[in-house]
């Protein structure tokens, strides 16, 4: 029979994913399910990428490309991270992959030994303990509560470094919680990186641009250079650019890593698409004042959730300051029982509950590593939102 390969052994197929597939089987069934599962915006690309990617068609860009990122596109990301974030990398301390998860895929297969640790605050990003696991690393799960403003302190960082810690991981804003560092969050975090320098930091700023309410968006190495010779910062065009399908991220870090990401890179996918790359391009150097536009849509829409949610008993959810989650506490409805006599104990219950009786697919905290809490992804219409809503309110309301 099959035998799975140990390294995978301990790695299920993403819960998100799993959930995903239950309600579009319930749709196909007919049923009305409102799906707040996804993790990517509901806008389209913008006409001027795909216009950039069908001129790269017609000139032939469609062969393999440099190893880890045509000259265009890293000359792009160069002038990405010196224009928004203050920060110098030169050519050959940038490099591009198919999606940012397979920078984070790279980078850890770089540089993980079995046994390795890496730090990472839960709630987190599904995929950051799972790809350490694949590597044969040791995820470090460290809670951080709502009232810690799902950020992780000083204190805890400095208790979890261990002689095997390789690296930390943080993201901001994050996925899940929606929580962002400001650089006051980030700077005693950084003091306690600079007493340890065989620790190296990761930071995934995949939902940068998404930040409301005048929040400053900054990443490490622009606060605290002293840390650039070992912190790798990733990014990507998935979300900003509403451009999941085109599959690239990209990162800047010290030439020695990104060199050994290279090696993994040139074994798995020998390059990153070649059309969309000529797209990201395009993405990040042409206008970028939609960003603004869909950044306040993003903005109406959180606070139609958060207030909704506030307002349902046994339900509280902190005001996210980017990415477009909110991750709400449901311990107030754990205990409770619901109208067919089950009785809800975890969060995974409550959420098979809103899929099965409301129809409303969204994801239970245990999945990020955090409970009792869910996770709305509220990409999505206004119209929808409002009916989701309403109809997790009235199933609260039916459960005793
Ligand atoms: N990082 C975070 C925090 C994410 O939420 C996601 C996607 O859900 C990614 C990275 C992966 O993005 P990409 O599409 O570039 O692989």
């Amino acid at each position: 029979g099959f035998r799975p390969a140990s390294r995978i052994a301990s790695v299920g197929v993403s819960k998100i994913l799993q959930i995903g597939a239950r309600a579009a089987a319930m749709k196909r069934d007919g049923l009305p399910v409102i799906v707040l599962g996804a993790g990517e915006p509901d806008f389209d690309t913008p006409d001027n990428v795909k216009e950039a990617a069908k001129a790269a068609i017609d000139r032939g860009e469609t062969k393999y490309t440099a190893l880890d990122g045509t000259p265009a596109l890293k000359t792009a990301v160069c002038e990405k991270f010196r224009r928004e974030n203050g920060i110098d990398y030169a050519l050959d301390e940038v490099t591009v992959a198919t999606g940012a998860k397979q920078i984070l895929f790279n980078a850890f297969m770089a540089t993980i030994d079995p046994g390795d640790e890496v730090i990472i605050p839960t709630p987190y990003w599904t995929s950051y303990s799972d790809i350490v696991e694949i590597c044969g690393g040791v995820p470090v799960l460290i809670p951080c509560d709502a009232e810690a403003g799902f950020r992780l302190k000083a204190d805890q960082l400095e208790r979890a470094i261990t002689p095997r810690t390789r690296w930390v991981l943080l993201n901001s804003p994050s996925n899940p919680s929606g929580a962002a560092y400001s650089e006051a969050d980030y700077r005693p975090l950084l003091d306690v990186l600079l007493r340890h320098p065989h620790v190296w930091l990761m930071v995934d700023d995949m939902y940068e641009h998404i930040v409301y309410d005048g929040f400053r968006f900054v990443t490490p190495v622009a606060i605290e250079p002293r840390l650039k010779s070992r912190t790798l910062t990733i990014n990507g065009v998935s979300k900003a650019y509403a451009m999941t399908g085109w599959r690239i991220g990209y990162a800047g870090g010290p030439k020695a890593l990104i060199r050994a990401m290279a090696v993994i890179q040139s074994q798995a996918t020998s390059c990153p698409s070649s059309v969309s790359q000529a797209a990201s391009v395009e993405a990040l150097n042409g206008p970028q004042d939609f960003l603004e536009e869909r950044r306040e849509s993003f903005r109406r829409r959180r606070d139609l959730v958060v207030s909704a949610l506030n307002a349902i008993p046994g339900i509280t959810c902190r005001v996210p300051e980017g990415a477009f989650y909110t991750f709400a506490g449901c311990g107030g409805v754990i205990g409770k029982t619901t109208p067919k006599g089950r009785r809800i104990e975890a969060d995974g219950d409550f959420t098979d509950y809103l899929l099965e009786e409301a129809h409303v697919a969204v994801v239970p905290g245990s999945a990020f590593g955090l409970s009792p809490f869910f996770r709305i992804s509220y990409a999505t219409s206004e119209a929808e939102l409002k009916e989701a809503l309403r109809r997790i309110a009235e199933a609260c309301t039916r459960l005793s």
